[in-house]
């Protein structure tokens, strides 16, 4: 059965609006997943490691039935193959791809967690999110997108991310 799926690009090293183009457009190739919706860009104060380039992020909403973690791995090889290196953690990429929410999915692998663990503190998460799914439920524990992003605004400021 097919799932909703929420994806977070990020992208802060080179032709930042080409790459999340091309993610996309890699992203729409694989066979089994259809886009279904699409965020604005918005560009955002580097998290975590502040010390670098300003982000570029988008949300895409897809409907598939390729389960989660063959999902990450085609996803992981779309990385790769834009040439992402992994280096420090929260350093500057040219891509990266995270599953946000998988359908009604709860889980807790090392290598898999969803709902995405930090996506309810992240602006650049849940202002592109609440733009495509104003509706949005989280799977485990209720709560509605409206609540958790005015709970974000108390700590992170809306001047932190602008639409472009
Ligand atoms: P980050 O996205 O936190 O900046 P990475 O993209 O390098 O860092 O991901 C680190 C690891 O996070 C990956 O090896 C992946 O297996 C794991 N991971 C756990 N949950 C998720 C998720 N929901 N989406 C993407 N990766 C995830
Ligand atoms: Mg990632």
């Amino acid at each position: 059965m097919k799932k909703r799926v929420y994806l977070g690009l990020g992208t802060n090293l080179g032709n930042k609006k080409g790459n999340l183009e091309n993610a996309i457009k890699n992203i729409q190739e694989i066979e089994g997943i259809e886009l279904t919706g699409i965020s604005s860009l918005y560009a955002t104060a580097p998290w975590g490691k502040t010390d670098q380039e300003e982000f570029l992020n988008q949300v895409i909403e897809i409907e598939t039935d390729i389960p989660p973690l063959d999902l990450l791995k085609k996803l992981q090889e779309i990385e790769i193959k834009m040439g992402r290196e992994r280096k420090e953690k929260w350093g500057p990429r040219n891509i990266d791809i995270d599953i946000l929410l998988y359908g009604e999915e709860v889980m807790d692998f090392e290598e898999l967690k969803v709902p995405h663990p930090y996506m309810r503190e992240r602006l650049f998460v849940l202002v592109p999110l609440i733009e495509i799914r104003p509706e949005l439920v989280f799977p485990d524990d209720g709560a509605k997108i409206g609540e958790v992003l005015a709970k974000a605004l108390t700590i992170e400021k809306m001047e932190d991310i602008r639409k472009i």
